[in-house]
């Protein structure tokens, strides 16, 4: 996908790092993560940059991001304790970037939503209209919670875990970072609006929802 820098795979390992460190702290000064929540990784051909166990993501420095075969063999006790879901996905699906985190206000909106629509546009265009919500027995690091994230992420680009956290996907961390973002916005929105008694059928029949951004008139005017 383009406007979204380079694929994971033609970047520099010191261009790579900064697309972790600049992730890391948006994701923390958002509100997305708490101070060791979370982990970041990137799909590089047959392997995955990802952070490493019990790092501080917005604190990120070389020895936090390590790599791994996406085949599941060698040393893995410095990875993320979510490498799994991490490979998992690489393996099953095409994105080259994935990020996990915990942000609240789509953690809280999990425990009572099996489905979040986006009621605003940006959601319709980042997360195809639509944050489903999963859940599993054991919501950390399982093969059970892996083959669901992956298959949710197939049709959507960010999926919730109830009782755990979000899981965004993309061609880049950059992308993958702004629909984390752009998920817990949505998050937010639909509880608002539900807790002040808000029509939902009536707000997603709006024809303002079915047109998508950069679609305006207007915009063909701008050069390109
Ligand atoms: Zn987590």
């Amino acid at each position: 996908m383009s406007g979204w820098g380079k694929p994971p795979g033609e970047e520099s390992e010191d261009a790579r790092l900064k697309t972790f460190q600049r992730s890391g702290e948006a994701l923390f000064t958002g509100g997305l993560n708490n101070s060791h929540s979370g982990n970041l990784s990137v799909r590089v051909d047959n392997a995955m940059w990802i952070t490493r166990t019990r790092t501080m993501c917005h604190k990120l420095d070389r020895d936090d991001v390590v790599v791994a075969a996406l085949d599941g063999g060698g040393d893995r006790s410095e990875l993320s304790r979510e490498a799994i879901v991490h490979e998992t996905v690489y393996r099953e699906t095409g994105h080259d970037a994935v990020v996990h985190c915990h942000p609240r206000d789509a953690i809280a909106a999990a425990f009572l939503f099996d489905n979040i629509p986006c009621l605003q546009i940006e959601g319709q265009g980042a997360l195809k209209g639509m944050l489903p919500v999963i859940e599993v027995e054991i919501a950390s690091a399982s093969p059970q919670l892996s083959d669901a994230v992956a298959r949710s992420l197939l049709l959507y680009p960010a999926v919730m875990v109830r009782g755990h956290g979000l899981f965004a996907a993309g061609s880049s961390l950059d992308q993958a970072t702004h629909r984390a973002f752009v998920a817990n916005e949505t998050a937010f929105f639909y509880l608002m609006a539900k807790r002040h008694g808000a029509d939902i059928d009536d707000l997603m029949s709006r024809p303002y929802i079915r047109i998508p951004y950069g679609t305006s008139p207007a915009n063909s005017e701008k050069p390109a």
